[in-house]
């Protein structure tokens, strides 16, 4: 079993507001065929314009990543991309009726959520991955200012990223935090961690027409001190497990998943974007990986139980169920036997075993005839 590229079965829409613009946006997901990509299509202009998702469309990463063809901009891509790199989404069309993705709830649990009610669709194509063969790094600032990020050869992905706030309410919780794609559990782990924000920047942000959109409901938002939401964060380290989240939407841009192992201090979008245009200048530092059987891919290639699973998981445990109903029956009935004697409870015992019997045959051989159509 080769290793598939992956899209959604069938499209699925939602309504929200852009966090910079404040504008309202509509969204819709749908499938596409294999080796498309993601694409966004900006369906509110006179002509609709196709922005296909790659590192280069990236055309500002100032408060979140801008993605844009000619004049046709899309802002805040990064929790929807990354949304899809958790759940191994590989083609998908985004028709979006404004420039900016909507913030819904501030993480990428909400995108999660509408991806898999929409089913998850295994295509024929194989999936392609960018293995990362050489350590690529980008450096910036000094002291203080420092930040950096690296991508390092590793059979899998995973990330490791440090923030440093100098914020009470970021220092008392984790400021490091390492995640991997194949052992950890993306929509468990790191899906749920919202954007956070300051209030003293909220303000000036304002000022400038940003974070318009923002609020307690999409962000996490602090003052000096502490955090103002009132039911608290969602994680003890959500802070830094949204700069997981984000870069994992910002790296997923490249277009493939990728094999590597990211680290990064204090990185953002722009500088996780700097990072991709690096490793993609550098041809001697990647090369493309598909995996023919399933087995020999890395763990980096989460497999969301499909629908067709869990049909398959509730039958098992239903047949389950049965068979306990049915082994306490006929123990019960070889019970009274025992104790009164009478034999027509023998008889009962042996009734259900034989109904048993034909039952576990019946089943086995729906699984075998599944297997072979
Ligand atoms: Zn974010």
């Amino acid at each position: 079993m080769m290793l598939h590229q992956r899209t959604i079965k069938t499209l699925t829409r939602a309504v929200g507001v852009g966090l910079h613009s404040g504008h309202r946006v509509e969204l819709t997901l749908r499938p596409a065929q294999p080796d498309t990509g993601i694409v966004f299509r900006r369906v509110d202009l006179p002509e609709p314009v196709d922005i296909p998702v790659n590192a280069m469309a990236i055309v500002d990463t100032r408060m979140a990543s801008t993605i844009g063809v000619g004049g046709a901009k899309v802002h805040t891509i990064e929790h929807l991309m990354s949304a899809c790199a958790g759940l191994g989404i590989d083609n998908l069309y985004i028709d979006i009726t404004a420039e900016e993705v909507p913030i819904l709830d501030g993480s990428s649990a909400s995108f999660v959520f509408l991806l898999q009610s929409a089913g998850v669709e295994k295509q024929s194509a194989p999936k392609r991955f960018i293995r990362v063969t050489r350590p690529v790094e980008i450096r910036q600032g000094e002291g203080t200012g420092l930040k950096w990020a690296r991508l390092d050869p590793y059979h899998g992905f995973k990330l490791r990223f440090e923030i440093d706030f100098a914020h009470p309410a970021v220092d008392s919780t984790g400021q490091s935090v390492e995640f991997d794609m194949g052992s950890d559990n993306y929509t468990r782990d790191i899906a749920r961690a919202r954007t956070f924000g300051f209030t003293k920047d909220v303000e000036m942000m304002r000022a400038n027409g940003l974070a318009l959109g923002g609020g307690l409901d999409n962000a996490i938002v602090m003052d000096d001190y502490k955090v103002l939401n009132s039911d608290g964060l969602r994680y003890d380290d959500e802070f830094v497990k949204h700069k997981i989240l984000d870069a994992i939407g910002d790296l997923y841009v490249v277009g493939k998943p990728l094999l590597a192992a990211y680290s990064a201090f204090r990185s953002g979008h722009g500088l996780n974007n700097l990072l991709l245009r690096e490793l993609l200048a550098h041809e001697d530092c990647w090369e493309i990986a598909t995996f023919e059987s399933e087995r020999q891919a890395p763990q980096a290639s989460p497999c969301p139980r499909t629908r067709g699973d869990r049909r398959r998981r509730a039958r098992m445990l239903i047949f389950r169920a049965i068979v306990m109903f049915l082994v306490v029956a006929a123990a019960l009935c070889f019970a009274f036997y025992a104790a009164t004697g009478r034999p027509q409870y023998k008889r009962y015992g042996f009734i259900i075993i034989k109904w048993m019997l034909i039952a576990a045959l019946v089943f086995f051989a729906v699984l075998f005839l599944e297997r072979i159509v």
